[in-house]
């Protein structure tokens, strides 16, 4: 237990003779908040009567490391208890008469929207993770490129990347990014792309660039996103058999234990082991393309003959079983049948937006679009 701040004010102008006390603790490794408050020298009854008052809005069990408490007592009686899970989820617990009422402390933060830039050297990717920021905006470029690129490869030296992320600041201090809600990629040749996200009437948010027309395909680009490849389709050598063989698929190297995605909604057709794939699993989808998934570790729940997946949901995970030499995903694709290259298919786009909202939504695109080129966006530069 650490004690970081400890104020003792005697004889308060509000009750003379009072003495109040305010206490600061943090919930160390291990500790339980009965734990934390016993050790504030809170008289166990009062401690089991806060702890059963909190638990009204907050689930005590979820207690965890560093959670802030912050006790405050007058004449020896706690008269509030501060929860603090986090910099948006604080909690008050305080006496009245003879009980404690607990409730949510509404925390006020505002929305901003932060525009994040990166220079392109090798790959989308290494210049998403070079910003040594929050894992969650190089996967939120994943996401709103994912379906038009391939992230690991393509880029040129120069090509530039922006994106739009709404941040939820509090005290000043960026405590949480929100959505991605557009983003630009130049390439050094070329005109530079520009997706919006919009959500439509169901309440699904999808991509589009500003003409309307769906930035989104019916098959995702990899079923790993980030994963560099380490054997593209076509003959080879084989690693194992030591001959020349067709490699009918796309090799992704990545631990085991990398979340794998179904590249299009489907039907699964296999789930299981086979001597040379190990654990793996085939889906047939529309069009007459069937994807198939090998050398898995382990199969998401449900994931069996006959189910239904729908795209981007996690099948399994990645593995080293079967036929394999190291930690990889096979992946293949076949269409009317006959293996192809997954890397050179050209799915078709999802539906454009309706025109019915088109007005709706160049209003808001016309503000992103705004908010992506203007200097007076702050600029969270890679550090
Ligand atoms: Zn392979």
């Amino acid at each position: 237990m650490r004690v970081f701040a400890l104020t003792i004010v005697l004889f308060s102008s509000a009750a003379a003779h009072a003495a109040v006390e305010v206490l600061n603790r943090r919930l160390d490794d291990g500790q339980t908040i009965i734990g934390a408050l016993t050790d504030a020298r809170v008289e166990p009854q009062s401690a089991m009567r806060l702890i059963d008052a909190l638990d009204d809005v907050f689930d005590v069990r979820q207690a965890k490391p560093g959670h802030q408490l912050r006790i405050v007592r007058v004449d020896g009686f706690v008269e509030n208890l501060d929860y603090r899970a986090g910099p948006l989820d604080e909690y008050q617990v305080r006496r009245d008469g003879w009980r404690y009422v607990a409730a949510r402390r509404a925390v006020a933060f505002e929305r901003k929207v932060a525009r994040f830039e990166f220079d392109v050297e090798t790959s989308l990717y290494e210049a998403a993770m070079s910003t040594g920021r929050d894992p969650m905006i190089a996967m939120a470029l994943a996401d709103a490129f994912g379906w038009e690129m391939d992230l690991t490869r393509n880029a040129k030296l120069g090509d530039r990347a922006k994106v739009l992320v709404e941040t939820l600041v509090h005290h000043g201090r960026v405590v949480r990014y929100g959505d991605v809600l557009a983003a630009s990629y130049a390439p050094v040749r070329g005109a530079p792309m520009e997706i919006f996200r919009y959500q439509l009437p169901g309440g699904e948010r999808a991509w589009f660039f500003s003409d309307g027309t769906s930035a989104q395909r019916t098959f995702l680009k990899n079923p790993v996103g980030w994963a560099p490849i380490s054997s593209t389709f076509g003959w080879r050598m084989h690693p194992i058999y030591n001959e020349m063989r067709f490699h009918d698929g796309v090799d992704y190297g990545m631990p085991v234990g990398t979340p794998v995605h179904v590249v299009a909604s489907g039907l699964v057709t296999f789930a299981g082991w086979t001597p040379g794939g190990g654990n793996m699993v085939c889906v047939m989808h529309e069009g007459d393309y069937e994807t198939c998934y090998l050398h898995l570790s382990k199969l998401a729940q449900g994931v069996q003959a006959d189910a239904l997946v729908y795209r981007k949901e996690v099948i399994a995970w990645s593995g080293n079983t079967g036929a394999t030499t190291r930690p990889h995903l096979h992946f293949n694709l076949k269409h009317n049948g006959f293996y192809v290259d997954p890397l050179r298919q050209k799915f078709p786009r999802t539906e454009s937006l309706p025109p019915e909202l088109y007005a709706d939504f160049s209003k808001e695109t016309a503000a992103y679009l705004a908010q992506l080129h203007d200097d007076a966006v702050p600029v969270m530069a890679p550090r």
